[in-house]
């Protein structure tokens, strides 16, 4: 997969974030699959889905495609390429499935559902969880209880959008951050607002 294509993909991942995240995803899908909350239009999963290839290894990724808060009509990140004037809603699907072939993501299985329903019938050990979903502390805390069960003991939970000052962004990642150091798991690396920890 040719990483110029994944620079210029839609979304929300700057390279050096997005290097950061194929690295980790690379050491971490050595022990089990990856697993994505939050695909929008699948450019940090182009990123798991490259380091993951070099273990043979499946990246899963959910989204509703109904977008975020901050993705609908009128909000700070609308975008009206993905979205459906006829349906009137956000629809990411569709530039999805184009990215995913352009770009031939072929250990990429997309889930198009809700995060917590998905993690009610999942019982497979993940290698990786990475949790870049709704941002709303309901949301974020959800993703983290539902998921984070599921990860194997030295495995990684990455979180994005994570932003001390307030000013600069929304709270929740970070609450999710500290709520899991609390717990069994310690700082591996961090990349500006992107943290990997390990699970102790
Ligand atoms: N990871 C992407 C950006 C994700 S934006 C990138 O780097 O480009 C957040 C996404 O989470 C949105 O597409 C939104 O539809 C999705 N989302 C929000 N809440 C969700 C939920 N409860 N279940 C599934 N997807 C959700
Ligand atoms: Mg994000």
């Amino acid at each position: 997969m040719n990483i110029n294509k994944i620079r210029k993909l839609k979304g929300f991942m700057p390279d050096h974030e997005g290097d950061a995240l194929m690295k980790w995803s690379e050491k971490f899908s050595n022990l089990g699959p990856v697993m994505e909350i939050g695909t929008y239009c699948g450019k940090s999963t182009m990123y798991l889905s490259k380091g993951a290839y070099i273990n043979n290894q499946n990246v899963f990724t959910i989204d509703h495609h109904l977008g975020s808060e901050e993705h609908q009509i009128n909000e700070e990140y609308f975008d009206e390429e993905i979205y459906d004037y006829t349906k009137k809603r956000v629809n990411t699907l569709p530039l999805l499935i184009k990215n995913i072939n352009d770009l031939g993501g072929i250990n990429i299985i997309p889930i198009i559902s809700d995060s917590v329903k998905v993690s009610k019938s999942w019982f497979t050990d993940l290698g990786m969880v990475f949790i870049d979903g709704g941002h709303s502390f309901e949301s974020a805390n959800n993703d983290f209880s539902s998921w984070e069960p599921k990860i194997l003991t030295g495995g990684s939970l990455v979180i994005h959008d994570i932003y001390e000052n307030p000013h600069e962004g929304g709270q929740a990642p970070f609450e999710v951050y500290k709520k899991a150091l609390q717990k069994n798991y310690k700082e591996y690396e961090r990349v500006d607002t992107i943290v990997c920890l390990i699970k102790g």
